[in-house]
């Protein structure tokens, strides 16, 4: 029942990927979640979603420019308000992909 996409889990788990994305979290100089400003960030989020029509696109996927250090609290909202996103992945605290098993529950 996992939602994750096959193409997304291929990406998501490659060695450019990971290189990439913690070579960006050491590039800034600030880490904390440009959004709501108070959390350190936590996800390197895609502005510019991931598709699998651009899935090997690296000026999307590797591209610091595409890239936001947000917060999983942010991140989680970014992906609900917008709920035909495809980028339909999520990370535990560590960053590492985990695969979305239920729905969220709203907790107020
Ligand atoms: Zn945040
Ligand atoms: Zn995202």
């Amino acid at each position: 029942m996992a939602t994750i996409k096959e193409y997304a889990e291929k990406f998501y788990k490659s060695n450019a990927w990971e290189r990439c994305r913690q070579a960006f979290i050491a590039s800034l100089p600030d880490k904390t979640c440009p959004r709501c400003k108070e959390r350190k960030g936590k996800i390197v989020h895609h502005i510019k979603e991931i598709t699998p029509e651009n899935i090997n696109d690296p000026m999307i996927t590797l591209n610091f420019d595409n890239f936001e250090y947000i917060c999983q609290k942010c991140h989680t909202q970014e992906h609900l308000r917008d709920k035909s996103t495809k980028e339909d992945v999520q990370f535990d605290e560590d960053g590492n992909l985990i695969l979305k098993k239920s729905p969220p529950h709203s907790n107020g």
